[in-house]
């Protein structure tokens, strides 16, 4: 389990994650040459810093240094002008969470762990996107609720160059593009799984050269730690086979894109609020106000989830990414896909969002999903009328009345804005930095065709 959250972290804490890296020290050593402690910016960038292994314990008890501008740089490696944190002074201390630390088999000779950032006094950096999702998850406890959740991953894999070059042929679902790539395959189920990733599935996709795999569900937190890490080692995968992964949401023009589906379940009383219920697919009262909080909340969910231009080339119709503010049962079309539980399970019943995509910050995702859940619970609503099939297809019936979600970053920025509870789970601080993170994105993307915002997407890890 993620570290708990508390408002300011103590001496008690710092000793103990001292002693327990001190205790690595000695387990790992011969193993692993050093950490790498991550955590993701506001523009969806996976950020690193690596320590030696004899440098864990100073590490884990005072953390390493960080700048607070790096939640100002921009998805090009560059500096946003217009932000609150673009400042050259201040130092942030981001500790490792040394409970989800893993040894990994790619990169092979490093250890990995999540980071979360701390003030130099030890209090929360109101910033900190990992401790916004341990917050929201204590917040959740308190109100007697948990989450699973897990994020797909889907991505393309092109050839060691900068344009997007297929690296495997076959189609979506075909063996024939296993049959070429079953080496690689091989060696990304490997790595995820060396690396503690539980791997439920993986296959080939509808796009070029593109694969997806689920992986299992665990706490908000931990299913965003998830992603990170699966992100991080199928890019080495893809390195050491002289190949690049693109987990962008679009990678090409005129095909689909990656999403990144986020599957979750509710829970009080170690019983899932979707399912065992006298509602529609079995759904209980809560789990319903639940469903129906969160599909009302896409707009605003999808500046986060959803956060840069290029998320909204891949957000079309037709294309299985979930375009429309619309929920249906196993509905590919559906922002919202309802999967009902099997009568002897009802644990496994869960809703995917399919609307996301992997250039979130999976942490403030995780996060204000959770807190939209909370505030759902508390307040009965139903659900809309459900929808089949596409309703962008020739004569739907329900063609007029399904509501395209914003179709462009800067819509939903504005859903966001004026989404009070989000704005009340973020806080001033947090709210202002992302919104403009997510602004420095629309500006580097304006008046680019296209193929250029593309381009400029493509590669971000
Ligand atoms: N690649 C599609 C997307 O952009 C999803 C395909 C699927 O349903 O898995 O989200
Ligand atoms: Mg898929």
């Amino acid at each position: 389990m993620p570290r708990l959250f508390s408002p300011v972290r103590g001496e008690d804490e710092r000793a103990a994650d001292e002693q327990r890296a001190v205790e690595l020290q000695r387990r790992l050593d011969g193993e692993v040459t050093g950490v790498a402690i991550t955590f993701v910016d506001h523009s969806g960038a996976g950020r690193i810093k690596l320590v030696p292994l004899e440098a864990l314990a100073r590490a884990a008890r005072f953390g390493v240094g960080f700048s607070p501008v790096i939640d100002a740089f921009t998805s090009d490696g560059g500096i946003n002008p217009a932000s609150p944190l673009d400042r050259p002074d201040g130092d942030l201390r981001m500790v490792p969470d040394l409970e989800q630390l893993v040894v990994l088999a790619d990169p092979a000779g490093w250890a990995w762990a999540p980071g979360d950032r701390f003030y130099q006094d030890g209090t929360v950096y109101p910033n900190c996107q990992r401790s916004f999702a341990r917050r929201q998850v204590a917040a959740a406890q308190s109100a007697g609720l948990s989450a699973l959740m897990a994020i797909e991953i889907e991505w393309m894999v092109g050839k060691d160059t900068d344009d997007f070059v297929p690296a495997f042929g076959g189609t979506g679902y075909g063996v024939s593009r296993f049959a070429e790539s079953a080496g690689y395959v091989r060696d990304v189920v490997d790595s995820l799984t060396a690396a503690g990733v539980t791997v439920e599935q993986i296959h080939p996709e509808y796009g070029p050269a593109q694969f997806e795999v689920s992986v299992g569900a665990a706490d908000p937190v931990s299913a965003a730690d998830t992603s990170a890490l699966a992100k991080l080692v199928i890019s080495a995968v893809s390195a050491r086979h002289g190949l690049r992964a693109s987990f962008s949401p679009a990678v090409v023009t005129d095909n689909v894109g990656n999403g990144g589906h986020l599957h979750a379940s509710f829970w009080r009383d170690g019983a899932n609020l979707l399912a065992g219920g006298d509602g529609r697919y079995g759904l209980t009262t809560q789990g319903e106000s639940i469903l129906a909080a969160l599909l009302d909340s896409l707009p605003a969910l999808l500046a986060i989830g959803a956060p840069t231009p290029a998320s909204y080339l891949r957000l079309q119709p037709s294309r299985w990414a979930g375009a429309y503010q619309i929920w249906g049962i196993e509905n590919r079309e559906a922002a919202m896909r309802l999967i009902a539980a099997p009568a002897d399970n009802p644990g496994k019943a869960n809703a995917e969002l399919k609307c996301f995509d992997l250039s979130a910050n999976p942490y403030l995702l995780t996060g204000a999903i959770t807190a939209v859940a909370v505030r759902g619970a508390d307040h009965p609503a139903n659900l809309p009328p459900e929808v089949s099939g596409d309703p962008a297809a020739p004569g739907h019936p329900q063609a007029d009345s399904a509501v395209r979600l914003p179709a462009s970053l800067s819509d939903s920025v504005k859903a966001l804005e004026e989404h009070d509870d989000l704005q009340a789970a973020l806080g001033e601080d947090l709210l202002a930095s992302y919104v403009a993170a997510c602004r420095a994105a629309i500006t580097l993307a304006a008046g680019q065709r296209d193929e250029q915002v593309i381009a400029a997407a493509r590669w971000l890890i």
